[in-house]
């Protein structure tokens, strides 16, 4: 039997694409400012190959023109431009990309930075436009042609006048409605938001005419506005540029541009990754714990770039839960991305760059704990928190991977210590490793349960955070040791003979004891003599796994 082909209703399938694909209406600009970048990519590397042409850098760049008097916006390329045949294919055609045959043709030499695949990021230009006309000569041609259209209907190829090599696009946009907007697409400070947001690492200058105020000459009291030409993207990001010419300085600068925190960043990381996947990324601890960042509203993730253009602004999967601290960027050429040209969301790509950057997080700030111990622990102030969260949230690995990055204030350094170095300090016949849990320090230090391991000369751990305690409960041990509270019942540091004269007192002392408990009734389980206490003549002590300041913090969980 022949095989049919399907018919598309392509008027149907055009407005689909405008009304469904995009979440934002200004991406439309991202697409258009894309398709003029690979314009230009291709006459740099056709001249990669062919010595009659000169790729003279000035030359090349997108204009940007909003004209306000006749509703239009015009981005202007000197690019490769289109004949009349690539006109009728490559905008005629729904999903046909020629860049992405360009790329295919030139799989051999670079073209890797060829940004379109899909074939239809060009139409996006019809959720804000009316008319979209495309002015345009290509390369090697005398004839430059005019497409044009109003969307559904179709288009229509004429020969036209244009001097110089390279494609306008002229959107006429759409008037405005009680709901849309269109106005804000003239704007100076409108667009150039958009553009720094999503085309900021296109590599050639997208220039815009501006108007500045500024103090006047001859007189710096008085303000003049200026028009002025400027380029307003950065073009070369700073994960593309050598990591030996990058200072400290540029990685402030650009975590302050990049609003990522008003702060310095305590640390910087500058990934290049060249093995199974291929990415950039550069990652900041902060300094200071983000003003929202223990509310509802803080969205951890890190921007996802593809080729320098930026696919989503929070990227959460690219981050566990107890580094969501963590600010910055990936870009990656490797990605697997929708015709919308966001990600998908099961991508194994991502998945792998989220390992890796995990993994690296974590051994830098192994590196920074051990080199840098002020630094570490002024991190740990902010952060260590949610570290210990991680613990508690043991998931795959955690527990392996933060355990070594944990550390509590202890009772003999007087200061913070890790797990490694207290249990390295450990007597041998030491079982345990011991925490107490109090409000404060000083509150702990004043606790009569702490008084015989203190007195033992055994170093404890205090506690103060709400989540301590859960977390060491999540770990159960560390290089084989368990961890012990100093309320528990049996510290195992009382011997055998202790035990006995324990039972033989407190068989002299039941009828007292029985006495205490029944006027405390339900507020003890029992009472007993203890051999730990040696300043104090009262404390209380646990039995269960769950401890009296455990109970008070699970009391106060919202149900
Ligand atoms: P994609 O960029 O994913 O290929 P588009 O719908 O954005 O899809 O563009 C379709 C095709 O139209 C491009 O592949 C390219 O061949 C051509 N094109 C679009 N804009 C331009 C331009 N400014 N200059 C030259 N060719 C262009
Ligand atoms: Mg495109």
């Amino acid at each position: 039997m022949a095989t049919k082909a399907f018919k598309a209703e392509s008027k149907k399938l055009l407005d689909m694409m405008i009304h469904s694909i995009y979440s934002q209406k200004e991406i439309f600009l991202r697409e258009i400012i894309s398709n003029a970048s690979d314009a230009i990519d291709k006459i740099y590397y056709k001249a990669l190959t062919d010595d009659s042409l000169n790729f003279e850098k000035d030359s090349y760049y997108i204009h940007i023109t909003p004209d306000k008097d006749n509703r239009t916006l015009t981005v202007s390329d000197t690019g490769i431009g289109m004949t009349e045949e690539e006109l009728e294919n490559n905008l005629g055609t729904i999903a046909q990309s020629g860049s992405l045959t360009f790329k295919n043709d030139n799989e051999a030499k670079d073209g890797h930075d060829i940004i379109g695949q899909f074939g239809v990021g060009f139409y996006s230009s019809f959720m804000v436009a009316d008319v979209v006309t495309v002015i345009t000569k290509a390369l090697g041609s005398d004839q430059a042609y005019k497409w044009e259209s109003k969307g559904a209907d179709g288009y229509s190829i004429e020969p036209c006048e244009k001097d110089t090599v390279g494609t306008d696009i002229i959107l006429k946009l759409k008037e405005n409605t009680e709901d849309e907007n269109y106005d804000e697409f003239l704007e100076e400070y409108r667009l150039r938001s958009i553009i720094k947001k999503y085309s900021d690492f296109i590599r050639y200058p997208i220039k815009m005419e501006v108007t500045e105020s500024r103090p006047k000459k001859d007189n710096d009291k008085e303000f003049e506005e200026v028009k002025e030409e400027q380029t307003i993207n950065s073009m070369v990001p700073i994960w593309r540029k050598n990591k030996n010419e990058l200072k400290d300085e540029d990685y402030e600068n650009f975590y302050n541009e990049k609003h990522y925190g008003y702060d310095k960043p305590l640390k910087y990381i500058n990934i290049q990754a060249d093995g199974v996947v291929r990415y950039h990324a550069i990652l900041y601890i902060p300094e200071n714990i983000p003003f929202d960042y223990y509310s509802k509203e803080y969205e951890k993730g890190l921007e996802l770039y593809s080729n320098g253009v930026l696919i989503m602004e929070k990227c959460a999967d690219l981050l566990p839960d107890y580094f969501s601290f963590v600010k910055g960027l990936v870009d990656s050429e490797d990605l697997s991305l929708n015709i919308s040209r966001e990600i998908l969301q099961q991508d194994k790509q991502l998945q792998l760059i989220a390992k890796n950057i995990k993994h690296k997080i974590q051994k830098e700030l192994e590196k920074l704990l051990k080199e840098d111990r002020e630094k570490y622990e002024t991190f740990y102030k902010s952060f260590g928190r949610q570290l210990k969260y991680g613990v508690y949230m043991d998931y795959g690995s955690n527990k392996e991977d933060l355990q070594d990055l944990l550390m509590f204030y202890s009772s003999k350094e007087k200061k913070m210590v890790t797990l490694n170095e207290y249990v390295s300090r450990m007597p041998e016949e030491q079982k345990y490793i011991y925490y107490a849990v109090g409000e404060s320090n000083e509150k702990i230090a004043r606790l009569p349960q702490t008084e015989l391991v203190a007195d033992k000369g055994y170093e404890i751990l205090y506690f103060t955070d709400d989540v301590d305690e859960f977390s060491i409960k999540m770990l159960i041990s560390y290089k084989e040791k368990s961890f012990k509270s100093v309320s528990s019942s049996d510290l195992g540091i009382e011997d055998d003979k202790d035990k006995k004269q324990d039972e033989a007192e407190e068989k002299e002392d039941r009828a007292l004891f029985d006495k205490m408990k029944d006027v405390l009734s339900d507020q003890v389980k029992g009472v007993r003599a203890s051999k730990r206490l040696k300043t104090h003549p009262v404390c209380f002590a646990t039995e269960g796994e769950v401890s009296i300041e455990m109970e008070k913090v699970l009391n106060a969980m919202p149900n």
